[in-house]
């Protein structure tokens, strides 16, 4: 049985650079978990395990410009 849950706004995490969506948090096989975009599967998610907001962030980060705004604390 699977089901999903909505990821906590406190989580501040990126929106799809796909098409925008929030993720969502999905419950994989063997009870670990994998951020992924609710529209599409070909979207990117992350591997099945812990919960990994940072990786979810770092793939569907926008790149408009090159310096390493993303990578600033906070
Ligand atoms: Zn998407």
């Amino acid at each position: 049985m699977k089901g999903y849950i909505n990821v906590p706004e406190s989580f501040n995490c990126q929106r799809c650079k796909h098409c925008g969506s929030a993720p969502i948090i999905s419950l994989a096989d063997h009870g670990l978990y994998l951020l992924k975009c609710p529209t599409d599967d070909t979207h990117y998610q992350t591997k099945p395990g812990a919960i990994d907001i940072d990786d979810w962030n770092i793939h569907n980060a926008r790149l408009y410009d090159n310096d390493l705004k993303m990578m600033s604390a906070g």
